[in-house]
């Protein structure tokens, strides 16, 4: 209990909250007012501070919960590096350093390498998909047991769609050109990538632009047109390669401390939850609003050089996607139950959306 009272900053403020349902407390000049009990909490994020659409998304996750909690909980953003670096999120949030955190489930695949999956899997589910797995086909559940023994809770909160293969400064005309590339690529696509015969070097945003001027790196993926235009890629890079094999619909993830969840009230929890799966509807919708745009400025005004990954690279990834998911089930009891669901209902959904989603598209 001492170490949950540690973990909240819980101030009680003075003279604030003048509702009317609230009983009048005996105060100087005669105005009613109840002190109540305002929570703060930190919000630590791996993404850069006020970046488009993911360094965006928890501030207005925060907002959002200001708003509909009354002003009961405040929830106040740290970009990358600011209180914890980019990939000490999870740890720290786990440790109660922050009530919350803001990222993507794959960045922690070294400490727990079935994690990825909840974000996402080469070759894998679109983010429609995804969201039917996580709420409606068991996801959630399995996520919140994997994530239990460290003291989180996860909920989805964000999907960037279909991201784009990358920016590289070496063309990739066949599957030998991906020999001995380096590239900054995280998750699943990462192992992928590396089996292919690449080098795949995982680095946050930060460090991905100076890595790549330098020559350091040769390629790198982000996001899509939206964010990477922000990033200014297209000033270190020449190429910009398409499909995002290596993430087809990732979900974002929300992670809270058990113990500042369970401190919470049953509405305040509600909010939280609400106010994330808000921001993971907002965010898709951004993209899929602003990608295009910004596409066609990368290559209109920055000359920008749009390619397509050549079939045989794509088969040759595919097939290793398939690989690097076998032996992830085999890695624990739950890997294996979260590895056999999500291939359950990928197959599933990939034949009612072959005669709907799909061929909606190729008939329109
Ligand atoms: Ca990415």
């Amino acid at each position: 209990m001492a170490r949950l009272l540690g973990l909240l900053v819980v101030v009680s403020t003075m003279l604030v909250g003048c509702g009317k349902d609230e009983q009048p407390t005996a105060s100087v000049g005669g105005t009613a007012a109840q002190p109540s009990e305002v929570i703060h909490w930190k919000l630590i994020t791996t993404w850069p501070k006020n970046l488009p659409a993911l360094g965006i998304a928890p501030e207005n996750l925060a907002k959002r919960v200001d708003v509909m909690s009354n002003g009961r909980l405040k929830i106040k953003v740290y970009g990358a590096g600011e209180l914890v670096p980019a990939f000490g999120v999870f740890d720290a949030v786990a440790q109660g350093t922050a009530q919350m955190g803001h990222g993507a489930s794959y960045y922690w695949r070294g400490k727990i390498p079935v994690a990825a999956v909840f974000s996402t899997v080469p070759f894998g589910l679109t983010a429609q998909e995804m969201n039917g797995w996580l709420l409606f086909g068991g996801g959630m559940e399995l996520w919140r047991e994997l994530y239990a023994p460290f003291g989180l809770v996860p909920m989805v909160s964000g999907n960037t769609g279909v991201q784009m293969a990358g920016w590289f400064n070496k063309e990739v005309n066949s599957l030998a050109d991906i020999k001995g590339l380096k590239m900054r690529i995280p998750g699943l696509g990462g192992e992928v990538f590396q089996r292919a015969g690449g080098v795949a070097v995982a680095m946050p945003a930060s460090e991905m632009f100076t890595a790549l001027q330098t020559g350091a790196i040769d390629a790198t993926e982000w996001v899509g047109p939206y964010n990477d235009l922000a990033l200014g890629l297209y000033t270190v890079a020449k190429y910009y390669y398409y499909p995002g094999w290596h993430e087809p619909g990732p979900a974002l993830e929300a992670i809270v401390n058990q113990a500042a969840w369970d401190a919470l009230t049953p509405d305040l929890k509600a909010i939280v939850e609400t106010a994330s799966r808000a921001i993971n509807d907002e965010m898709l919708a951004e993209f899929t609003a602003r990608n295009n745009a910004a596409l066609k400025t990368l290559v209109e005004e920055h000359g920008v050089v749009l390619k397509r990954l050549p079939d045989d690279v794509l088969a040759e990834f595919k097939r290793l996607s398939n690989e690097v998911v076998d032996e992830l089930a085999t890695e624990s009891e739950i890997a294996g139950r979260i590895v056999a669901s999500y291939r359950a209902f990928q197959k599933d959904v990939t034949h009612y959306h072959a005669i709907s989603e799909q061929a909606y598209i190729n008939a329109r």
